[in-house]
């Protein structure tokens, strides 16, 4: 259809749409018109970042959780959790392993779990930040409080990932029990912005009761947002839960989304995420070619991998880090792309078009 060309390279022009616009993109792409939007997403992504694409080493600490979220199998409800915590030396040798593996980039993600207090985290986060000065930190550990950012972000942490999950309210419902809300995880985003992290947010593609206009306000959202890094993966249902019989996101859909983003949030850093990888054994390598710059390796002991079980059949489960680390280096380089081993923090275009007059 002609007219979706069009309106692909007017998204790209402007790095926007109007929402009636994107709606009519979202329900009428054909695959000529997604090829399209793949090529001008990687064209973008190669004027902003060119051919590198970013490591960061995820290292899953807690898979305890106090929060019930419908879609996730460490849901405290869920009974048949395995649920563990790393020590901190546990911890500390993850990211010496992946500092040795080329990794500039520590993410720490867990349930929301009180074990991880500010008490625990900040000495913690200062031993990293001093062991490893050249690395950047990142946390992922759910809604805390501006006091807590404030602690964690002074010890040296410099990211912090918090999916929105969903921008849309009564969706934002549908999606988890009552006591957790749109509005204090929009609050909790804007307060980690404020302070001076770099921030992610993201959410699940194909989740129950997603719908078209959803997606719009999740594109909105983020227009206005402007986030540092968004991170997408289908919805895939985890066998102890509410969804269990749910729906998977699409691999086809996810990927649209992505080319969106990319023209969207040029400079945005976009992962290719293990649940793209899960939906499909080249997953990753199509959501590169889609516009991602990022992956994101598995660091965590395998010892501890498979109670990190977030949906069934999530990949990465059984290897050592140094094999998830080389076994994506394959994937990138076959879809034409280029690890770095560099921080990779957010670059703004202005930046990168300096840089290639140099
Ligand atoms: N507790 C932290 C938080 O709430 O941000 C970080 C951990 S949480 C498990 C990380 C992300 O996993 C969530 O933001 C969610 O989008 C994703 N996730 C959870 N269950 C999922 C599922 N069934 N399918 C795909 N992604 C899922």
């Amino acid at each position: 259809m002609k007219r979706n060309i069009e309106r692909i390279n007017r998204l790209e022009q402007n790095s926007a749409l109007p929402r009636e616009e994107l709606r009519a993109l979202l329900e009428t792409h054909s695959n000529e018109d997604s090829a399209h939007l793949f090529a001008r997403a990687r064209a973008v992504r190669e004027s902003v970042y060119g051919k590198a694409v970013y490591l960061r080493g995820l290292i899953e600490l807690s898979s305890f959780c106090k929060n019930d979220c419908l879609y996730c199998g460490i849901r405290r409800g869920n009974q048949n959790a395995q649920r563990y915590r790393l020590t901190e030396k546990e911890i500390l040798a993850c990211c010496q392993n992946g500092y040795s593996l080329g990794f500039r980039t520590f993410v720490l993600q867990g349930g929301e779990d009180a074990y991880f207090s500010d008490e625990r985290m900040e000495p913690l986060v200062r031993r990293i930040r001093t062991e490893y000065p050249d690395c950047a930190i990142t946390l992922s550990l759910g809604e805390r409080s501006r006091r807590s950012y404030e602690t964690l972000f002074a010890a040296g942490a410099d990211r912090y990932l918090l999916r929105h999950e969903t921008a849309n309210a009564a969706h934002y419902a549908a999606l988890h029990p009552p006591e957790l809300q749109l509005q204090p995880r929009l609050d909790c985003l804007r307060t980690l912005k404020e302070i001076g992290y770099q921030v992610g947010c993201g959410f699940m593609v194909g989740s129950p009761g997603q719908t078209t206009d959803c997606l719009l306000d999740d594109l909105a959202f983020l227009k206005d947002f402007q986030p540092h890094m968004v991170g997408i993966g289908p919805f895939l249902p985890h066998r102890d839960t509410p969804f269990a019989k749910e729906a998977p996101g699409t691999l086809e859909q996810t990927l649209f989304m992505l080319g969106l983003l990319r023209l969207l949030l040029p400079e945005a850093l976009l992962p290719a995420t293990t649940a793209l990888g899960t939906v499909h054994h080249n997953g990753r390598e199509l959501g590169l070619l889609a516009g991602a710059n990022v992956v994101m390796p598995n660091l965590s002991p395998v010892a501890v991998r498979k109670k990190y079980m977030l949906y069934d059949n999530k990949i990465c489960t059984g290897e050592e880090a140094a094999e998830c680390r080389f076994c994506l280096q394959r994937r990138v380089e076959n879809a034409g792309y280029e690890i770095v081993s560099e921080r990779g923090d957010h670059i703004r275009r202005q930046t990168a078009k300096i840089r290639s007059k140099e």
